[in-house]
């Protein structure tokens, strides 16, 4: 008998830590503070010394609800805090101030964008608040010191549904929640400062000869970018269908949960231990804190802060605008970009135009800078100003970019037109006739072997026509109507 085919499914769910971007911690008011000096930020609350009472951030908590209506989650009308208890060198109060369950917000979703331009819908579980734990820093193989400046950070952790079926899709999921709450102001998100850590949960459902295996799920802890994310469950998928080929009792029900953790230089993941489960960490509500209960009017407003989520948004501007999904990396990485795009095209912009100097010319600017085109400080009406006089030919494409520099430069100045900024820098383009044709003859007369190849070989007019032009764009100090100047040297070559 010839053996049944082996299908096999992945199944992959995530938990993300996003920390907020607020400018002290979790439950005291120490900052919040990158690389500062080691345990120089840090105070008897979030050491945990004896007495010492927690108070909630409130900035926290706004945060983490506006994430839970972004996420499209019901958010809690009461919740609570709880500790969970384990014992790490980096948890000065041996437990951690977390939600167990009653979270702020569940069962959510959220859309992201697939290849194919069409969207999916991720189930959220849940998404709640706690503290992070300190950093404990690794030196040579005889000893390990602990920095707790990072102790008590307000983090939110994210909890999808098992509903992406891959490494790619899950990359996706990581890259627009990054996207999500970078625009929403909840998060920095800067994965190189920790800012976003994942958590990806991995199993296989393998159909074979009419039944259904599920491989055991591993929980890879703690990976710090996209690329890890993508790598380490690719190498999951492929371990665990390596594993059940090999022995079809390598599943769930025989051997449980596992975790592991990620080898970035050699690419693989390491088996750490069996997976702890909830009771193990004794959870129980935390007698210092008192319940929260959010005022419906903060849901409310935290809603209306929210407004069109950059999905929905990246959908309107392809539809509106006729931009691509490339288009829209840049034009909404941030939500001010995406405003200031559209205060612009209100203004009188038009849209083609508009997108090409918005991923161009304004973009070299930004980067120039490190802001967003958005941050530029330059306003709408100047913007749709130069659009519109690259539109109608006042200044060519080229010069676009000088003008853009010089509208930048005066951005806090008298607001001057764009023309006239352009007629000041000598920018404006020649359009008068007779002007370019003195170029145009000037430049026949200075290249006869052009002139008379083009004449010989009709395959080569094309080239002779844009030499020529590059020619009379020479002679007009870059002042010619590139198109008009083709059309006079392609009649003349007619003539010739
Ligand atoms: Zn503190």
């Amino acid at each position: 008998m010839v053996a049944k085919e082996i299908q096999i499914r992945p199944i992959v769910g995530l938990e993300i830590h996003v920390q907020l971007s607020t400018r002290t911690k979790m439950f005291c008011r120490c900052p919040v503070e990158f690389a500062a000096a080691p345990n120089s930020r840090v105070c008897p609350v979030c050491l945990g010394l004896p007495g010492a009472l927690p108070v909630i951030n409130r900035r926290a908590y706004e945060l983490a609800l506006k994430a839970g209506v972004a996420l499209n989650c019901r958010v809690a009308a009461f919740t609570k805090w709880d500790r969970k208890s384990y014992y790490y060198p980096d948890m000065p109060k041996n437990y951690q101030i977390s939600q167990y369950d009653l979270p702020l917000s569940e069962d959510g979703l959220f859309e992201i964008p697939r290849p194919d331009g069409s969207t999916k819908a991720i189930g959220i579980i849940r998404a709640h608040l706690e503290e992070d734990a300190g950093k404990n820093m690794h030196e040579g193989l005889d000893h390990t010191r602990v920095d707790l400046n990072r102790a008590g950070t307000p983090l939110l952790e994210i909890v999808t549904r098992p509903d992406l079926c891959g490494a790619d899709e899950a990359q996706l999921f990581c890259t627009e929640l990054q996207r999500l709450v970078r625009y929403l102001g909840i998060s920095e998100a800067d994965m190189q400062k920790g800012q976003m850590r994942f958590e990806p949960n991995v199993n296989l459902a393998i159909s074979w000869n009419g039944r259904e295996y599920r491989t055991p799920i591993s929980e890879i802890k703690n990976l710090n970018s996209f690329r890890s994310v993508r790598l380490a469950i690719g190498y999951e998928i492929e371990r665990q269908a390596r594993e059940w080929k090999a022995d079809h009792d390598y599943t769930l029900e025989k051997r449980g949960k596992m975790n592991f953790g990620w080898d970035d230089v050699r690419e693989a993941t390491e088996f750490q231990r069996g997976k702890e489960e909830s009771h193990d960490y004794r959870y129980f509500p935390d007698p210092d804190l008192t319940p929260a209960v959010p005022e419906p009017n903060l849901i409310e407003a935290m809603r209306a802060e929210v407004g069109e989520l950059p999905v929905a948004r990246q959908r309107r501007f392809v539809a509106e605008y006729g931009m691509t999904d490339k288009d829209c990396e840049i034009i909404l990485a941030d939500r001010e970009t995406g405003v200031l795009y559209e205060d612009a095209i209100g203004a009188g912009a038009d849209a083609k135009t508009l997108t090409k100097h918005f991923i161009g010319i304004w973009n070299h600017i930004a980067s120039g800078t490190n802001r967003s085109v958005g941050r530029l400080g330059v306003d709408a009406a100047r913007i749709a100003d130069l659009a519109g006089i690259v539109t109608d030919g006042t200044v060519s494409a080229t010069a676009a970019q000088q003008v853009a520099d010089l509208i930048y430069r005066s951005r806090e100045g008298p607001p001057d037109s764009a023309e006239h900024i352009a007629a000041v820098a000598g920018l404006v383009q020649e359009r008068d006739e007779s002007a370019m044709q003195a170029w145009v003859d000037e430049a026949f007369a200075s290249n006869p072997k052009a002139i008379e190849d083009a004449a010989k070989n009709p395959k080569k007019a094309k080239a002779a026509v844009g030499f020529l032009r590059g020619q009379v764009m020479k002679l007009s100090k870059g002042k010619a109507d590139p198109r008009l100047a083709g059309e006079l040297i392609e009649k003349k070559l007619k003539e010739a």
